[in-house]
């Protein structure tokens, strides 16, 4: 998500690249030999900064003490992030679409701040230009959201995804979001969790699961079989982009492209069951 934002708008005035490629679950991570030279050669370098980056950090903290660093997240207030799990917030914050704008202007003012002596006027006011398309489609995506889901009535506007990468997607979109795992892909999901989800599904009839790019499927094939079994048919909605986006050419390889791909399946789901 960072690297689609940066290199849309710094386009060829700066050489952008990203470590983590689409489909890439960004919790499990490790830094190969190559990441470390592409690291060690970058000017800056820019992560998530909510412990996105889990197998990553040691490495992380390292680059940090250089300086070199900019978290997207450090302009956040405590009160913008989501706590589901004690003391650790969640680092899922893209799908928030305002949120993700906040921390991606101050980003780039930081980024034309530390260059500025190295950009010419012409090449600033380039970069403001692309800026300004970028924002200007979340902005639109996010008030289709926002007219979509409004079409839905509140208590029926209950998803059920892989993980827990929608919290933030859930508050500004109004929609109740339930992760079969914790915030991170690394933590475990038991029997005991399958067996109360059932009941949960079974109880509310909630008429969809959805699986994810960057997640392993077979908890939620559990899930639906369960269901099947209690007398309740609760159909696979389709593939969300939760943690990596699309491959280029698939039309998701944007954050744009991949939420209004979500957007479009939740609802559709939704609207079925409604
Ligand atoms: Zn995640």
């Amino acid at each position: 998500m960072i690297y689609d934002a940066l290199s849309q708008i710094l386009d060829t005035t700066m050489y952008v690249s990203t470590l983590m490629q689409p489909g890439i679950d960004p919790h499990t991570y490790k830094a190969s030999a190559g990441d470390l030279k592409q690291l060690k050669k970058a000017d800056l370098v820019v992560y998530n900064g909510l412990n996105l980056e889990g197998k990553f950090s040691e490495t992380l903290d390292e680059i940090s003490k250089t300086d070199k660093a900019l978290a997207v997240t450090k302009y956040l207030k405590e009160s913008d992030l989501i706590y589901t799990d004690g003391t650790i917030p969640d680092p899922h914050i893209w799908f928030d679409l305002p949120l993700w704008q906040y921390c991606i202007r101050n980003t780039l003012d930081e980024i034309l701040k530390r260059f500025q002596n190295q950009l010419s006027a012409q090449q600033i006011q380039f970069i403001e230009k692309n800026a300004e398309k970028y924002f200007l489609e979340l902005t639109e995506a996010h008030h289709e959201a926002l007219r979509k889901f409004a079409e839905i009535p509140q208590e029926q506007r209950v998803v059920i995804t892989a993980h827990d990468a929608f919290n933030y997607f859930g508050r500004v979109y109004g929609v109740e979001v339930i992760g079969l795992q914790g915030i991170s892909t690394a933590s475990e999901f038991g029997l005991k969790d399958v067996v109360e989800m059932i009941h949960f599904i079974t109880e509310r009839k909630i008429p969809a699961i959805f699986i994810e790019s960057t997640v392993s499927d077979h908890t939620v094939k559990a899930v639906i079989e369960g269901c099947k079994s209690k007398g309740h048919t609760l159909k696979l909605g389709g593939t969300l982009y939760s943690d990596a986006l699309g491959p280029k050419g698939s039309g998701h390889h944007t954050l744009y492209g991949a939420f209004r791909h979500n957007v479009e399946m939740i609802y559709q789901s939704l609207k079925a069951g409604s």
